[in-house]
């Protein structure tokens, strides 16, 4: 059955409605599909050989059954996969997921409406559904454990657990909750995604080849996109040549899998989070979402923007992966195509499933391992009126220096970057301008510390830089990126206050509409790993939050210029 949207334009919107089906239903409209011969129950699959000419598959009961090629959809515990690649050690999640079903009857008094509901508290979610329409409603519940708990779809909890941990949720969570009488648990673990699903005529589908958590909702659908594309490969490439049918495949769905199997994980982590700063910066971010985002594309266009027969069609060169770029890209230049690899490095599986925090480490590795600061350079670290700082200066055997100062915010989107990354860089900035000295500012970042935290510690130092004594005609406002708006902000609040202005500004890439609205987002959509719309938007979310974007503070690109520096 379709289950409504909340959005009201939704099913317009993502161009289809949103489909529930209880997996008892699927199976069944899969298997109405078979002949029934191809059908044998209760044959459990021991092991599988490719002799080169056929696969045989064999069961606990001794039986062999031979064919052309075999795609191995037996789950998240495939036996075959631990033959093929070894076994995988998931990794506990530290979280129980408890699921129940009630009946209309059961829950009649909560009224409990046609879409679907999410209860997010600390450290624990409740996603309750109607599976099927007026009959059977559908609870999962997820609660922290210390404990590591078996991964089961058949073993029972003791349900007075669930609601000792629950007792103070929203009234009706709670109900739902006290009106379980019994519930499935199991732990939920966390998978990386695997090298190769192939190995000559056999393949994996399904859990099998990417298992994810659900918190996508993607787990089947994903299935289903496999079995698109494998029919679609096995029709190229005939029956003959399976093994390169088999590969296509894989190159095509592994990209996407990935995607999901980090993303999923991401939204776990998101909707999890137990810590109050960490729930603070949550829902600050959930706000900026609804400023800018009411289709929440930052996290769903990936997953429901897309379309298999379309991506079929353009072939596997524009599917996307874990950056948001198409899997062909290839850069004219060579610098480009050297900062498109590292950006793809920051986007590791592990780093994407960490959401901005994994990013934040991503980006800091990779700028202290390939752009290292160079060791002539002369650093101290610093506070200026309590913010951290790195003032650097050049050997006087380098240049003679002039009297400028650059006082440099580094880029990130507000969320990502840091001081201590950005020396390298700000040290060229002040070579050339032949300068005195540079100032590099670790301002605070999204969404732990909203607008106008950054912009507070950029105006102090450069205040705190005037009080010093450093002449302003002399300061140059330096920034990339999130950084170059910032430095935008700055010299717009040192004209409003009536401050002494500075003698410049050197904007780099500066982000400075953080409606994310301009054309070229849109435009080089796939093409930037740096700014990918999604991770714009989810940077630009965390730090107005609750604020106008289009304050000119926040975004520059809004503001008068008149009487700006040059
Ligand atoms: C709580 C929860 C909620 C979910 N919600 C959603 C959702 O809303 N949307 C969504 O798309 N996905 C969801 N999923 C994920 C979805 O259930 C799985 O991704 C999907 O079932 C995977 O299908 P599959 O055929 O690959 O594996 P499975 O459904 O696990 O099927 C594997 C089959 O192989 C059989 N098998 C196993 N070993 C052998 C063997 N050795 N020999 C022969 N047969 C074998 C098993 O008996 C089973 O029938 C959810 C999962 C969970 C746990």
């Amino acid at each position: 059955w379709t289950a409504p949207l909340k959005l009201a334009d939704g099913t317009d919107y993502w161009g289809a409605p949103l489909y529930n089906l209880h997996r008892a239903d699927l199976i069944h409209i899969l298997a109405s599909f078979l002949p029934e011969e191809c059908i044998h129950l209760n044959a459990k699959v021991q092991s599988v050989r490719d002799d080169g000419t056929g696969v045989v598959a064999r069961t606990i009961d001794g039986k062999e059954y031979r064919a052309d090629g075999l795609v191995a959809a037996d789950g998240i515990h495939s036996v075959v996969r631990a033959q093929l690649w070894g076994e995988t050690e998931p990794r506990f999640a530290g979280m129980l997921m408890w699921r129940s079903l009630l009946t209309a009857e059961e829950v009649k008094d909560l009224w409990l409406p046609e879409r679907g509901n999410y209860w997010t508290g600390p450290g624990r979610t409740m996603v309750t559904y109607w599976l099927r329409p007026q009959k059977l409603y559908s609870i999962l519940a997820t609660v922290p454990s210390d404990e590591v708990t078996r991964e089961s779809w058949d073993m029972s909890g003791d349900v007075k657990d669930l609601r000792e941990s629950f007792k103070n949720a929203e009234p009706r969570a709670a109900a739902l909750i006290e009106r379980m009488e019994k519930s499935f648990i199991t732990g939920m673990f966390f998978r990386d995604p695997i090298e190769k699903w192939t190995k000559g005529r056999i393949t994996l589908i399904g859990d099998a080849a990417h298992p994810m958590t659900p918190y996508y909702a993607q787990g089947a659908t994903q299935s289903l996109e496999d079995v698109w594309v494998l029919a679609e490969m096995v029709e190229r490439h005939g029956a003959t040549d399976l093994n390169a049918a088999f590969e296509r495949y894989e190159e095509f769905r592994k990209p996407r899998a990935a995607r999901l199997q980090s993303g999923s994980r991401r939204m776990v982590k998101i909707t999890h989070e137990s810590e109050p700063h960490k729930i603070r910066a949550r829902n600050g971010l959930w706000k900026g979402q609804r400023r800018i985002d009411p289709h929440l594309e930052s996290d769903f266009k990936f997953v429901w923007g897309y379309n298999i027969v379309e991506s079929l069609e353009l072939g596997e060169q524009y599917v996307r992966g874990l950056a948001g770029t198409y899997q062909g890209l290839k850069k004219k230049r060579p610098e480009s195509q050297r900062a498109l690899e590292l950006w793809l490095s920051v986007a590791s599986p592990e780093n994407v499933a960490r959401g901005y925090e994994g990013l934040r480490d991503g980006y800091e590795e990779m700028l202290l391992k390939n752009f290292p600061a160079d060791a002539r350079l002369e650093t101290r670290d610093e506070r200026m009126y309590e913010v951290p700082v790195i003032r650097m200066s050049w050997p006087q055997s380098e240049y003679k220096a002039n009297d400028t100062v650059v006082l440099h915010f580094h880029g990130g989107g507000y969320m990502i970057g840091s001081a201590r990354g950005s020396v390298e860089y700000a040290s060229r900035v002040l070579k050339a301008v032949q300068g005195k000295e540079c100032v590099t500012v670790d301002y605070r970042l999204g969404p732990e510390d909203p607008y106008p935290a950054a912009l507070d510690d950029a105006v102090l130092a450069y205040r705190q830089l005037l009080a010093q004594g450093v002449d302003a005609g002399n300061v140059i406002l330096s920034g990339e990126s999130s950084g170059a708006g910032l430095a935008l902000a700055v010299a717009l609040v040192a004209r409003m206050a009536g401050d002494p202005m500075p003698k410049g500004v050197i904007c780099v890439a500066p982000f400075a509409d953080l409606t994310v609205s301009g054309e070229t987002v849109a435009k080089f959509d796939g093409y930037d790993a740096a700014a990918n719309p999604d991770t714009l938007r989810m940077m630009a979310e965390g730090y107005f939050q609750g604020h106008e974007p289009k304050d000119p503070l926040v975004s520059p690109a809004f503001a008068d210029l008149a009487r700006m520096p040059p």
